[in-house]
This record gives structure tokens, C-alpha cells and sequence, in this order.
């Protein structure tokens, strides 16, 4: 028996990248005992070192701390993504409850906190640069925010509240889900699918078969309710799915979310006034770039003010054009039906001529190329790095200057194993000790169009916008230049982190670009100029209505967290205020957005919904930048990587943005670019 464990030693293949062909299933959970042995030895270390807490022995040792099971853990946690299967899932049970209570215990360590306060009450003395003082303040934050300085009646009430919340927040997505899977729209007839693509048919059929029924059934998930509402003729069918849908956790049944709602709300509150802060708003903005809800409320009003006279004048159009099929008063379920006949009648753009222009590997090159001319990156395929699976690639990225940057790997196509969507990750971080540079390993997982015997990988344009947003992700990892792993890349704030990749989707819509790699995979002619501008017009298609929707769930989000509750106020009322002045459609009482809002009240999105809008202006006004000067302007290219790609969270994200742009960020051109208004002088 072979008593070593390739995922503790410091590994030995080529840029220490992860050894997966070394590693076996029962490697894990070894491993992961003995790395949180190991960390915890370390972090003893910290706490009983004699000498007076000073930034280097506590800060940074605590900041370098946990090594072993830092690399361990992306390995795995990635493994379960891209490429799990059962026994990796159970592993998964079994040592996630072992690592929230360790870094439970980390949290709640009085003698590692103490030595933590000492470093930051006394900061002044310890002559620390900006990054330093940014890594302080974090780890400071991290435990200060979590209680660390209440008396112990406070704490107690703290993590009573704590376990109340995460219990309420389980109940609200439990009911949300029962709700969801407690309702099907039956159908035999098949006159009442008119309008439905074949494929969405044949997947009603299967989901009819697979509960067995004949004919065909409709469910609340998302890709069986959307296609169904966007093109089902029937009226009153997408009526009544679309009431059950908006019903979710508002009925009179043991899922109804009303009470849990109003219980998160208050709790929220009541702890971060325990901490100190005004309101749950208060707490979470204080770790974003909006920094305070006054900023993301004048955001969010802003935005309103132009956006309303767009939606409104599109929404009369909406209105016209139902009236022609009779309809006097057009209902939220008309919406997405005669939106897309609209759309339809506007471009008619077939995704079918698109797709032979964005072959998968002409795009990768593509890629290359724009972040070759933007930033001097080379990427050169090498195939002596383990990887997990036969479909990753992997690139020796190297520098301006030729030195090695970083190792990528790409992850492009769907099979069992690996979760829908598209992400962007690392196997290791960078950071910088004893003057040695450690490069990151980074990654990006699609689920893409597969190639088949006779047709290569074919991208949709919402697959190339995909990828590259992705590769944006992935710029700000490889290019990361910081000390501290803790602040490299893409460890920035929430409301920050989507701007380089949300940035760099611009280029796809440019034909300079498209010109580098939208080449028909056939015949090698370039892409019509007239399809790029269809691609533009219909991206921005509703644009109006599409950014009041999203700007009225953010206000909803912050009306939740900004104060405290009206004392016996109902959800739908108080939904209703906090809607007042964004609704289009005739409110439907038997609907309630809250009791379903699982973004805020389930998942981590609270007093952070409006960051979607937040990235979409940063993104749009840095663009503008690049396309003032060129949209391959190298000194432009240079002050983002210098002052944004390389920075990670070293700096406060407004500086470091302004240090790039030259002035504050400003929604014109996002306004601009989404037709909202007309392009201004200057
Ligand atoms: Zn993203």
C-alpha cells in the first residue's frame, strides 16, 4: 500500500499545476483532514507566538496560512462543477459541514482576534502601504463582522439570530421549489400548443411521459415556462401559467412565504443594528463599491428617470400591436408573446446564418488575438499539463515581455458531470512571498455547441458573447499582480467584479474585431457588415421596459434592507410601495414577486441586485473609453490592465477606476448603447 497522498505534497509536475492523474477518489477525504490539521497547527502558531501582535506575524501569517487546503479545496470544488459524479458528491456532504465549522472556529478564535484587533488599532505604528492596509482591514472586517467585538450576551444573540436566518432562508427556497413542482399545465389537445417550437413539444411530450400522462405538459421551470410564455397563441393557457408562476410561495398553503419574508426582513435588521450599522443595506454596502444605500438609491433613480420614457413608448407599441388581435387590455402574459413577434417583425435574425461565422476554434483564436493586441498576451497550446478530462485544453500564457503569465485551461463542452452555465475559475491564485512571483492557474467551463461527425463547434452569438465574458474573468485572474492571494484577481467586491468581464462581450459587437475571427467556416468570407448591425439593433431590442423591470427589483431589494419594517404591513402592500412608479402592466393581486424573490431572500443577492446595472454602466462607460481613443488603443488597453486587471482588491475599486478613466463613471453611454437616449456631444 502506497501511503502518499499526491494532494498534500507540494506538487511536483510542471508549474506545480494540480496532478490530476495522480489523484484517486479516496485521496479526498484524507486530505482534507490532514490539511485542516495542518492549517489549524498554523494558525496555533499565530496565536501562541510570544512576541506583540505586529502585521507580519499575525496579518500576513494568517493571510499565508491554510496553503494545503486552499489548493485542495479549488480542486475539488471544481472536480464536483465540471466533472463529479456520485462518490465526489458524497464526499462533498461529508466535508463541507467540516469546513464551515472550522472556519467557524477560525471566526470565533478570541485569542486570534485579539491579536488581529491589536495589528488594527494600532495601524498607525506598523508603516504599512496601501495593499497592506486593504488586507488588514479585511481581516478585521471578516471577524468584526461576524460579532467578534460584542459582549457574550450579544454574541449569543448574534448566532441565534445567524441560525434562525440560514433555517428561514432554507424554508423560503424549500417552499418556493414545492410551489414550483406542485404545479403542471396538462395538455391534450394539440391545437392548444399552436405558436411552440418543435423542440419545446417534444420536451412538453417527455415531461408528459416521464409523469405519465398522455399529451403534453408544461411545468414552472425555467426552460418549459419561458419558451411557453414567449410563444404560446393560446392566451389563456400562458394566463394560467403564468398566474401559477407568480404565485409562488402567495398562496393559501403550508409553502406560503409571506411570514418568512417578513421573519428575514426584521432579523436582517435587528443584526446589523446588533453591529452597529443602520440597516442590513448599511452592512452589506459597506464591502461594495456603492459603499451606501443613499448611492445605490440616487443609482437606481437615476437610471429610472431615463429609462421610464423609453419603456413607456415601447410598451405602447406593445399595446398596438396586440390590439390587432383584439386584445384591449394587454396583461403581463402577453408581454414576452408579443415582444418576441416583435422582435421578429423588426430584424428576423436567424442564428442559423450566424453560427458558420463563429466556428468554436476560430473564436478561441479570436480571443487570442484581442487580448494579444490589447495586452500583448501569447497563449500557446501545451499538452504536458494534467488535466481531468480529455475535452480541457491547456495554454502557457506568457507576457508582453515573453515571461510565463499564467496556465489557462479551457472546458468547453456539455457532458454528464458538469453543471449547466458558464464560469470562469482557478486551481491555484497568485500572490507574491519572498520576493517570488507565484503564477495563477486559471480556468473556464462552458457548456457549448458540440462538434459532430460532419460539422465542427458552431457558436450561437450568445455562446461568443459567453466566451468571451468568460476570458474577461479569466484576463483579470492571469494578469493579477498583487502580495496577497487574498486580494489577487478577481477577489474584488461583488459590484466590481463584472466589469472586465462584462467589458470585454464590447468587442464582439465591433466589426474590426469580427474581423479578426468571424470568418465563415466554409467558404472563409468575412461577416456581412449588415449582420453585425442586425446583431447590435436586436441586442438593445426593449431595452426601455428590460431596464425598468431590473431597476424595479433592485428598488424592491433595497426597500426590504434600507430600514425598519411598518409594523403590520402586508408583503403585497409593501411590494406594491416599493413597485409604485415602475409598473407597466395591471397589477395581477393574486401575484407577489417577494414571496419568490429567491435572490434576496435565499440565495446572497441582498441590497445587491442592483449590481447587475451597476457592472452594465462601468462596462459601458470604460468601453466608451477604448472606443474614443480605438478600440485597440494599447495605451488604453495598458491603463486598464495597470490600473484594474493587475490591481485585483489592492485598492478601493472607485479609485482604481478613476485612475483608468480619468473622471468618475457616468451612465451616458450605457444609456447610449442601449438606445435609451441619443448619443451626446463631447
Ligand atoms: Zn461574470
Amino acid at each position: 500500500m502506497n501511503n502518499t497522498n499526491p494532494l498534500l505534497d507540494s506538487f511536483s509536475t510542471l508549474y506545480t499545476t494540480a496532478p490530476f492523474s495522480q489523484i484517486k477518489i479516496e485521496h479526498f477525504k484524507p486530505a482534507f483532514k490532514e490539511a485542516i490539521q495542518r492549517t489549524k497547527v498554523e494558525i496555533d502558531k499565530i496565536t501562541e507566538n510570544t512576541e506583540a501582535p505586529t502585521f507580519k506575524n499575525t496579518i500576513e501569517a494568517l493571510e499565508f496560512s491554510g496553503y494545503t487546503l486552499e489548493r485542495l479545496s479549488s480542486i475539488f470544488f471544481n472536480l464536483n462543477s465540471a466533472e463529479t459524479n456520485d462518490k465526489i458528491q458524497k464526499i462533498a456532504q461529508e466535508v463541507s459541514p467540516w469546513l464551515s465549522e472550522f472556519s467557524n472556529d477560525i471566526r470565533l478564535n478570541e485569542a486570534l482576534f485579539k491579536r488581529v484587533k491589536f495589528v488594527y488599532d494600532n495601524s498607525n505604528t506598523f508603516n504599512l502601504n496601501g495593499e497592506q492596509k486593504r488586507l488588514l482591514n479585511k481581516k478585521y472586517k471578516s471577524f468584526a463582522r461576524n460579532g467578534a467585538n460584542l459582549n457574550q450576551t450579544d454574541k449569543a444573540t448574534l448566532r441565534d439570530i445567524d441560525i434562525k436566518l440560514s433555517k428561514l432562508s432554507l424554508q423560503f427556497g424549500q417552499n418556493v421549489l414545492a410551489d414550483t413542482n406542485n404545479f403542471h399545465l396538462h395538455i391534450t389537445n394539440e391545437d392548444d400548443l399552436a405558436g411552440l417550437p418543435d423542440g419545446t413539444k417534444e420536451a412538453a411530450k417527455l415531461t408528459a411521459k416521464e409523469k405519465g400522462l398522455n399529451g403534453w405538459v408544461i411545468t414552472l421551470d425555467y426552460p418549459s415556462y419561458i419558451p411557453f410564455m414567449t410563444y404560446a397563441e393560446h392566451r389563456n393557457l400562458r394566463k394560467k401559467l403564468a398566474t401559477a408562476f407568480g404565485a409562488r410561495g402567495f398562496q393559501d398553503n403550508k409553502n406560503n412565504n409571506e411570514k418568512i419574508v417578513i421573519k428575514i426582513a426584521k432579523l436582517r435588521h435587528k443584526r446589523a443594528q446588533l453591529l452597529g450599522y443602520k440597516s442590513h443595506a448599511h452592512f452589506v454596502l459597506e464591502e461594495r463599491m456603492a459603499k451606501d444605500p443613499d448611492t445605490v438609491k440616487d443609482f437606481i433613480e437615476e437610471l429610472l428617470q431615463k429609462a421610464k420614457p423609453a419603456a413607456i413608448k415601447e410598451f405602447e407599441t406593445l399595446k398596438a400591436l396586440a390590439k390587432k388581435d383584439g386584445i384591449s387590455k394587454i396583461e403581463k402574459w402577453d408581454g414576452a408573446y408579443y415582444t418576441e413577434k416583435l422582435k421578429k417583425q423588426r430584424f428576423d435574425l436567424d442564428q442559423e446564418k450566424l453560427k458558420p461565422y463563429f466556428k468554436l476554434e476560430n473564436v478561441i483564436d479570436g480571443v487570442f488575438a484581442i487580448a494579444k493586441k490589447l495586452y500583448g498576451l501569447t497563449f500557446k497550446a501545451v499538452d504536458t499539463i494534467d488535466t481531468y478530462h480529455k475535452d480541457v485544453k491547456t495554454y502557457e500564457v506568457n507576457d508582453a515581455n515573453g515571461h510565463f503569465l499564467a496556465v489557462f485551461y479551457t472546458d468547453f463542452f456539455p457532458r454528464k458531470g458538469k453543471r449547466n452555465g458558464a464560469w470562469m475559475t482557478s486551481f491555484k491564485d497568485q500572490w507574491i512571498k519572498n520576493g517570488k512571483n507565484s503564477r495563477p492557474h486559471i480556468s473556464i467551463v462552458c457548456n457549448f455547441t458540440k462538434p459532430t461527425e460532419t460539422k465542427p463547434s458552431l457558436l450561437t452569438f450568445n455562446e461568443v458573447t459567453t466566451l468571451f465574458h468568460e476570458f474577461g474573468h479569466a484576463l483579470h485572474g492571469m494578469l493579477a499582480n498583487t502580495t496577497y492571494p487574498g486580494l489577487s484577481g478577481t477577489h474584488v467586491y461583488w459590484d466590481f467584479v463584472e466589469l472586465p468581464s462584462q467589458l470585454m462581450e464590447n468587442w464582439c459587437y465591433e466589426k474590426e474585431a469580427l474581423d479578426i475571427f468571424a470568418r465563415h467556416y466554409q467558404t472563409g468570407e468575412f461577416i456581412p457588415e449588415e449582420l453585425v448591425e442586425k446583431i447590435k439593433a436586436s441586442s438593445n431590442f426593449m431595452e426601455g421596459m428590460q431596464t425598468l423591470r431590473q431597476l424595479s427589483f433592485g428598488l424592491l431589494d433595497m426597500a426590504w434592507h434600507t430600514g425598519k419594517l411598518p409594523e403590520n404591513i402586508s408583503v403585497k402592500t409593501f411590494e406594491n410601495r416599493a413597485f409604485a412608479g415602475t409598473q407597466l402592466y395591471p397589477d395581477v393581486s393574486k401575484n407577489c414577486m417577494s414571496t419568490a424573490f429567491s435572490h434576496i431572500f435565499q440565495g446572497g443577492y441582498s441590497s445587491g441586485y442592483y449590481s447587475y446595472k451597476w457592472a452594465e454602466v462601468l462596462d459601458a462607460d470604460a468601453f466608451k473609453y477604448f472606443k474614443a481613443t480605438g478600440i485597440f488603443n494599447a495605451k488604453t488597453a495598458k491603463k486598464f490592465m495597470d490600473n484594474i486587471l493587475s490591481k485585483g482588491g489592492t485598492e478601493d475599486p472607485m479609485l482604481l477606476y478613476k485612475r483608468f478613466r480619468g473622471k468618475d463613471p457616468t451612465p451616458d453611454a450605457l444609456l447610449e448603447r442601449a438606445g435609451l437616449v441619443s448619443a451626446g456631444k463631447g
